[in-house]
């Protein structure tokens, strides 16, 4: 196939421009790994470079979705051969690199994974920047100590897509897992999937005026950001970390250094996207084996890339439950 459908991002004239074309696969960017794309997913990243929104895509014209899997088509790399099955999560891709949405892709071998053994396309996409950022997260606060048997664990988020994966492997893992939300009608969902208990997520958005706040929190997974993050550092208990991975609720953080001066709390910052090859296949081989394949296909909603403009406002209006997977084959 010489031309394929691609959702291209434009900025013609200064103004956000995303439609969907038929293009020549010469327009690819250059690449040693050329992949048929299979699935594609939605992250909360997507929502916001698929509506336009600023901080996401950085050169024009580029292909959104952060994520893709598909098999491989032609290789000059070593490392792949035609018709093996491959995983990209956030690299650049949808930043500076052309991402997922869209028929064909290509990109360095280094930003390229395996298909890890025992999962499929579609499962690999309903992990996604999410579910793997929820891991690396978990993977982050063990080595900062973190073993299951103590205090409960913290998920703000709790039923987006971080959010969900996060509560799965720390359940499979015998954790004490609370998840915060602000969708108490998710709460039996949230329970299947691990969570030991549920907090609405208006206790931690109204701050208190103490310091710090009772021991509660042996460690916490933090989606939102803000005030919610600033409220949470008041209960970690001491010694602990919160993994920081997410925005949902704003970027500002007004805390004390009280938390870490007095508790000694470790404040994690979670990159998912430079993150080097050897370490991205550690994070799938953890995943394979710490997160149920059945509560994950629990999650997955499976959408056509048709509707992906929908998809992206609701998932930045905290509509979206679990992991949405985007058949680009559609
Ligand atoms: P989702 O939209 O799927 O999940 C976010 C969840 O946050 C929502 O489901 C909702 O959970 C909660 N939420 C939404 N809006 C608000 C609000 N205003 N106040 C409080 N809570 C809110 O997104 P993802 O799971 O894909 O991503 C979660 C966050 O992590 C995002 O900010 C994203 O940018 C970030 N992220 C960061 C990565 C990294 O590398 N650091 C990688 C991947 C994601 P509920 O309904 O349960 O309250």
């Amino acid at each position: 196939m010489s031309t394929f459908k691609a959702l291209l991002a434009t900025q013609p004239d200064g103004k956000f421009v995303a439609s969907f074309q038929q293009i020549d696969r010469s327009m690819l960017p250059s690449g040693e790994v050329l992949v048929r794309v299979v699935y594609s997913s939605l992250n909360y990243k997507d929502g916001l470079a698929v509506t336009g929104k600023p901080g996401v895509i950085r050169t024009y014209p580029v292909v959104p979705g952060v994520d893709f899997a598909g098999t491989v088509e032609e290789s000059t790399s070593p490392h792949f051969n035609r018709g093996d099955e491959v995983v990209v999560t956030g690299c650049g891709t949808s930043e500076v690199l052309w991402g997922g949405y869209a028929q064909y892709a290509r990109l360095d071998a280094e930003f390229i994974v395996p298909l890890p053994n025992g999962i499929t396309l579609k499962q690999s996409m309903g992990i996604g920047t999410a579910g793997f950022t929820a891991m690396q997260s978990v993977m982050a606060l063990e080595e900062h100590g973190l073993k299951p048997g103590g205090r409960e664990v913290l998920v703000t988020g709790a039923a987006g897509g971080v959010g969900s994966v996060a509560l799965a492997i720390l359940g499979k893992l015998g954790y004490k897992a609370i998840a915060s939300t602000g969708r108490s009608e998710l709460s039996e969902y949230l329970m299947h999937l691990g969570a030991s208990g549920i907090i609405d997520r208006a206790t931690l958005t109204t701050a208190s005026k103490r310091p710090l706040e009772a021991e509660r929190w042996a460690a916490a997974i933090d989606n939102v950001g803000g005030d919610t993050l600033a409220n949470l550092l008041k209960g970690v208990a001491l010694g602990g970390s919160v993994a920081s991975c997410g925005l949902a609720g704003g970027a500002a953080l007004n805390t004390t250094v009280f938390p870490f001066i007095l508790r000694g709390v470790n404040l994690l910052g979670i990159d998912s996207s430079r993150v080097p090859n050897a370490r991205r296949r550690e994070i799938w081989t953890r995943l394979v084996r710490d997160l149920s394949m059945d509560l994950l296909d629990g999650m997955i909603d499976v959408q056509p890339l048709s509707r992906i403009f929908e998809l992206g406002e609701q998932i930045l209006a905290g509509k979206i439950r679990g992991r949405t997977v985007i058949d680009v084959g559609d």
